[in-house]
């Protein structure tokens, strides 16, 4: 079986397996997301989700938060870890928004990588949920699945799987994949214990480079 092979049976089956699959952040606007995502790193989704309502109701705009005290930004996030640096990160992003992209979160990978604290993943992320471009996010969940399943070999660089993915993924089914890696590594192919095979869907024909 060649990769390409590989991967439309991995995305078939997984379609099956989660049909509804969706970001777990919570929100409604791009910029949201964008803060939302900055804040989730080493930090669980959850978290994130119950700490967001208390920053967004107090600075309910780009504007309002490009404007805030980076030490109240600070002060509200800090139960998602690493509090000084997500802060000043969001504060500079905001800033850039209002300065250099009235006020938009720009939908293109070169200019969200402009943005302090957005690195490809998030910027993939961004691309695939808000614009519905092509996007391979490569998240934890995605680097060990595809390295277990045998979709790239030893790759540890988030940047080399997401340009081996990119050859391999049909540029429509990118984002979705990713999503579902997400949901079948929290409930099936797990980091922490050992990977439940023998109720995985992808039993038949994955590697199990474990
Ligand atoms: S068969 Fe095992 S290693 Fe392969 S994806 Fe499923 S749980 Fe992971």
């Amino acid at each position: 079986m060649t990769k390409k092979q590989r991967v439309k049976e991995v995305i078939r089956l997984l379609k099956e397996e989660y049909p509804d699959t969706v970001c777990t952040l919570d929100y409604d606007e791009a910029w949201k997301l964008l803060v939302s995502v900055r804040l989730a790193a080493q930090c669980t989704d959850e978290r994130v989700n119950k700490i967001v309502p208390n920053l967004f109701d107090k600075y309910p705009s780009i504007e309002a938060l490009a404007n805030a005290d980076v030490s109240d930004i600070e002060a509200i996030v800090r139960p998602c870890g690493l509090g000084r640096s997500k802060a000043r990160d969001i504060s500079a992003c905001m800033q850039m928004l209002v300065n250099d992209f009235d006020s938009k979160v720009p939908g293109n990978m070169e200019d969200l990588l402009k943005l302090p604290g957005v690195g490809r993943k998030s910027a993939n992320l961004i691309m695939g949920d808000v614009f519905g471009q092509p996007a391979i996010v490569t998240d934890t969940h995605c680097i060990r699945l595809s390295n277990r399943i045998g979709l790239v070999d030893k790759e540890k660089d988030p940047k080399k799987v997401e340009m081996a993915l990119r050859k391999i993924v049909p540029e429509e089914e990118g984002n979705a994949l990713c999503h579902r890696f997400v949901d079948h590594g929290r409930a099936v192919c797990t980091a922490r214990t050992t990977p439940h095979c023998d109720i995985c869907c992808l039993n038949e024909m994955c590697l199990k480079r474990i």
